[in-house]
């Protein structure tokens, strides 16, 4: 808890931005979309550098915890306060600093919503590719401390990919400046590279120098249905190894596609086992022919093409996954797991076996492209959870024997944080958490979290 010194002080740092105290306006901030939650002993709200340099060398100073926090939309409740201490809301500083068309670089505040950005960007015929499903809402700023990745990642990479440079605030209010404008660049270490994924346990990033590419012309969107899974997989091998390479292309299971139905009229006759939905970007006629190419390798029992505007009616599908789940199941069990692309069909066959040995839904759905899963284990709360708890654990395990990973892209926050050394081994583990001293010294910023 804080003093009321520390809160008298606390509130003479702020002139631009401001510092909360009362249980209505904090509580909010004391949890993210993982349900997860804890009452944090403040939030504060700057806006400008200066404010956050002076908070985190009187929070370093008293030993305070401090916790960053973008939208709260994290899955892996990263931003939860567990512990306590001062949640850092960074949505103030929320300003497109600069956009240098001519070097493809932007310049933006953590607090920038990613849709707004792209929105922004595609006016000027600039392109950002990273596109997790919560663009419209999340910030770049919790992009880059969790690397999000999204459904153009196949193509276009993640999060990381895009950072050249960026801005912290280190514990004790010391600033570490990375600019960048170049899209390379070679000297010295990658610290920047270091911030991205490390999930607010280094430092507050302040500013990020972005690299952003072309607009493409043109944009078609494919969704094949398959009466098997095996032929589903088949044909998502067959489409790579014919050197097409989408720039989304995702999966939609049996199970998802059943709770989908309860909200949205599907559009084939015939049930089908599961659908592969993708995303084609560049030329016009090149699309065309690409798209025609597709229709012949899959084969499927349901084909259907959209050109522009009419693609977001193919993507509705997708959309109302998420949703429609509870449908089934008022509760879930929900993961990102990842194996290697070879491995896909063999994790997909072992969810569908789990599925049938405990008469549980478990949706799969999400980056196919990326051997990024995600997995939702519907439960009815007592009765199912006992069992849904141990399909859960069955597959994290199972996904690791695989050569899989824990996170693909939502992170380790303090959700799966326990599980780490079930990836990494000790010695790697015992060197993350010295470079983390290195910036931290005293672990006041996001402890317990990640690693
Ligand atoms: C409907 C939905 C769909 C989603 N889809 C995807 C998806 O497709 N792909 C994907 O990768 N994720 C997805 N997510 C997860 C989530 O949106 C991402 O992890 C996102 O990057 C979090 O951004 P945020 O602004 O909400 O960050 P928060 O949840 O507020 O914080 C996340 C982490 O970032 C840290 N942090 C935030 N800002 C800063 C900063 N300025 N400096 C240092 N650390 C900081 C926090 O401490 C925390 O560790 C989805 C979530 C939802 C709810």
């Amino acid at each position: 808890m804080l003093s009321k010194r520390q809160k008298k002080h606390l509130k003479s740092l702020f002139s631009k931005g401001e510092i909360l105290f009362t249980a209505p306006q904090i509580l909010p901030y004391g949890e993210d979309s993982s349900g997860l939650k804890a009452e944090p002993w403040a939030v504060a709200l700057p806006r400008s550098k200066e404010e956050i340099v002076a908070l985190l060398s009187f929070a370093q100073e008293e030993r305070i915890p401090i916790i960053p926090r973008g939208r709260g939309t994290g899955r892996a409740g990263a931003c939860v306060p567990v512990g306590g201490g001062i949640v850092l809301s960074l949505l103030g500083l929320n300003r497109i600093i600069e956009i240098r068309e001519k070097d493809f670089v932007v310049v933006v505040e953590p607090g920038v919503i990613t849709g707004e950005l792209q929105r922004k960007l595609s006016q000027r015929k600039l392109f950002y590719p990273p596109d997790p499903a919560s663009a419209d809402f999340s910030t770049i700023g919790g992009n880059v401390a969790t690397n999000a990745g999204g459904m153009q990642a196949l193509k276009y990479g993640v999060t990381g990919d895009y950072v050249l440079g960026l801005e912290a605030v280190l514990p004790g209010g010391k600033v570490l400046s990375l600019p960048s404008f170049c899209h390379k660049n070679v000297v010295g270490l990658n610290l920047s590279k270091l911030f991205v994924g490390s999930e607010g346990t280094l430092g507050v990033v302040n500013k990020i120098f972005l690299k952003v590419l072309p607009l493409p012309r043109a944009s078609l969107s494919f969704l094949a249905g398959f009466s098997s899974l095996s032929q589903l997989t088949r044909s998502f091998s067959l489409l790579f190894q014919e050197g097409i390479l989408p720039a989304a292309l995702e999966i939609i299971d049996k199970s998802s596609l059943e709770a989908v139905s309860k909200v949205y009229t599907l559009p084939w006759q015939k049930e089908v086992e599961g659908v592969l939905l993708g995303k084609l970007l560049g030329e016009e006629e090149a699309l065309g022919k690409e798209a025609r190419l597709i229709k012949d390798i899959f084969q499927a029992d349901y084909f259907a093409l959209a050109r522009g505007q009419e693609e977001a009616e193919l993507w509705k599908i997708r959309k109302n996954i998420s949703p429609a789940a509870f449908r089934l199941r008022p509760k879930k069990l929900s993961e990102d797991f990842t194996v290697p692309r070879g491995k896909i069909g063999e994790f997909l066959s072992l969810l569908r076996e789990q599925e049938q040995k405990y008469s549980l839904p478990i949706l799969a759905f999400g980056h196919v492209g990326d051997g990024n899963i995600h997995t939702n284990i519907m439960y009815e709360p007592g009765k199912e959870e006992g069992k849904a708890r141990e399909v859960y654990y069955l597959l994290l395990e199972k996904t690791l024997e695989l050569g899989g990973t824990l996170s693909g892209e939502h992170g380790l926050g303090i959700s799966k944080r326990k599980f780490i050394s079930k990836q990494i081994d000790a010695e790697t583990l015992r060197i993350m958490q010295e470079v983390k001293k290195v910036f931290d010294p005293f672990n006041i910023l996001n402890p317990g979290k990640a690693f």
